[in-house]
């Protein structure tokens, strides 16, 4: 075999499979190595598996609301186990598209095991050594797991096996309040399961505005899932069934039937050796220059390997500025656009840019609309939702924004869309809309605008 390639991957998920396939398709020698499931966490342990079994406790709860809606129904049990097989479905069904019979079709090599360096030329994979011109490492993250006494000896869940469950456990203790653990503690207490969060903070997703965690919290009360915020998880112990410690302004002790850690994560760069390949990092991911090469020109490093945000569309973004470098004469700058999330809790919550509190005040104004004033929210009766925009004063340059409601990472994507087109918000008050989408707040947003600035100028005259 001959074992010198134009381009090595290393990582077959979001980002290195944008990188292998592009690249292949231009006829470069390529191979992509896997260490587990081809497609990476996003495919096998990550977002499909999670929004799978979110699209599924939405239905459950749907039944649970029915009669909010004028339904009348009989009592009635339900069981979620079969939730958990469809999500293996869907999961198995995607990889499909990524395994390494699909991408052999698209002409990727594929070599299956754990590559490390051995000089920054030279990768070892299953004791083979391997020469690449150009090396890509996409290798990921791991979940982190905190140093809490009796942990590591319990068998306790994260996201690489929370979706092997084969039922719904009748307690599980999630510790843990980012996006993932409240994702997945609402989606498995609408499936009926008893939860309780533990979060050493004093709330949920602490990086969002504040009045999207307090839409969150408030939700996720109304719902009956137990918040214990700002409470350390001292010790967990096992036997049948978890008890946790927990400290907040007392020692208690939570029982349940299955514990799920979810306290963040950090790249995946244990077996790579990059010292062989003399290749900088830290702990916190492989530092890259505007165009995503390493402190090695030849070495290339993207998604989460290359540090947060931890993100499919951010990895696959990267995956294709380093791309069109590895196959262009000319070098292109990895895109400076501002990086749009959503959390798919019910309501979701997504941002863009900045938060209020990160801008002077007397430089920005800031438009809310709640849901509660826009008609089709209120015909589906959700209404507990906002849309805030923050912009530059006068101007109306959006500087960033958040959506709270059951699709606001697709009704973000008009604000989003606005920022890459550098419209300023007092635009999309001349959008037309169609009548009566939940995108209509965005354009009173701007309506504000109009308003406040211009009827208001008007007004003092
Ligand atoms: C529960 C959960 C839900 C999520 N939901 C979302 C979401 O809704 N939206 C979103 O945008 N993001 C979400 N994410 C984040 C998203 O999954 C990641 O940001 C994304 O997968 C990163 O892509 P990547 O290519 O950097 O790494 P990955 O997709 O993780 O791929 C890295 C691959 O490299 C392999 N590898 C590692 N080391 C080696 C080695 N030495 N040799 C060979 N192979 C190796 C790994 O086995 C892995 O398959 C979620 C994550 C989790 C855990």
């Amino acid at each position: 075999m001959d074992n010198r390639y134009d381009i090595i991957v290393i990582g077959a998920g979001a980002g290195g499979l944008v990188v292998a396939i592009g690249a292949a398709a231009t006829k470069k020698k390529v191979l992509l190595i896997e260490k587990g499931l081809f497609g990476g966490d996003c495919t096998n342990f990550g977002c499909i598996p999670s929004k799978s079994l979110i699209a599924a406790a939405h239905h459950a709860h749907s039944l649970n609301i029915a009669k909010e809606y004028g339904i009348e129904t009989s009592p009635f049990s339900f069981d979620g186990k079969g939730a958990l097989q469809r999500v293996r479905k869907i999961t198995q069904e995607i990889r499909s598209h990524e395994d390494p019979a699909a991408l052999k079709k698209l002409g990727v090599e594929t070599l299956e095991g754990t590559a490390s360096f051995k000089d920054p030329y030279t990768l070892i994979v299953n004791e083979k050594e391997l020469q690449g011109k150009q090396i890509v490492i996409a290798t990921g993250s791991y979940p982190i797991i905190p140093p809490i006494e009796g942990l590591e000896e319990a068998p306790f869940l994260n996201n690489e096996t929370v979706f092997d469950l084969d039922h719904i456990p009748k307690r599980m203790i999630f510790v843990g309040g980012g996006p993932i653990s409240s994702e997945l503690s609402q989606a498995f207490s609408r499936l009926g399961s008893a939860v309780t969060v533990i979060e050493s903070r004093p709330t949920l997703l602490e990086r969002e505005e504040p009045e999207a965690q307090k839409v969150i919290l408030e939700t996720f009360q109304k719902e009956g899932i137990s918040l214990l915020l700002g409470c350390r998880t001292e010790r967990v112990s096992y036997d049948k069934s978890f008890s946790v410690a927990v400290r907040g302004k007392s020692m208690q002790t939570i029982e349940g039937d299955a514990l799920f850690i979810g306290v963040g994560r950090r790249p995946h760069l244990k077996e790579l050796q990059l010292e062989n390949g003399k290749i900088i990092f830290t702990k916190d991911g492989i530092p890259t220059n505007q165009y995503g090469q390493t402190n090695q020109k030849h070495i290339w490093a993207i998604g989460d390997a290359a540090g947060p945000p931890f993100f499919t569309h951010y990895a696959e973004n990267q995956g294709r500025a380093v791309l069109t470098n590895l196959l262009l004469p000319f070098q292109l700058k990895k895109s400076a656009q501002p990086i749009p999330r959503c959390t798919y809790t019910d309501p979701e919550v997504a941002s863009i840019g900045l938060k209020e509190e990160d801008c002077n005040p007397k430089k920005i104004a800031v438009y809310t609309v709640p849901f509660s004033e826009v008609d089709r929210s209120i015909t589906t009766g959700r209404t507990e939702g906002f849309v805030k925009i923050v912009t530059k004063k006068w101007s109306s340059k959006i500087l960033g924004a958040t959506v709270v409601g059951p699709r606001a990472g697709e009704m973000l994507m008009e604000i989003s869309t606005a920022m890459f087109a550098k419209l300023p918000l007092r635009k999309l008050s001349r959008l037309m809309h169609p009548y009566p989408i939940e995108n209509l707040a965005i354009r009173k947003a701007a309506d504000k605008w109009l308003k406040e600035t211009i009827f208001g100028v008007f007004k003092q005259k």
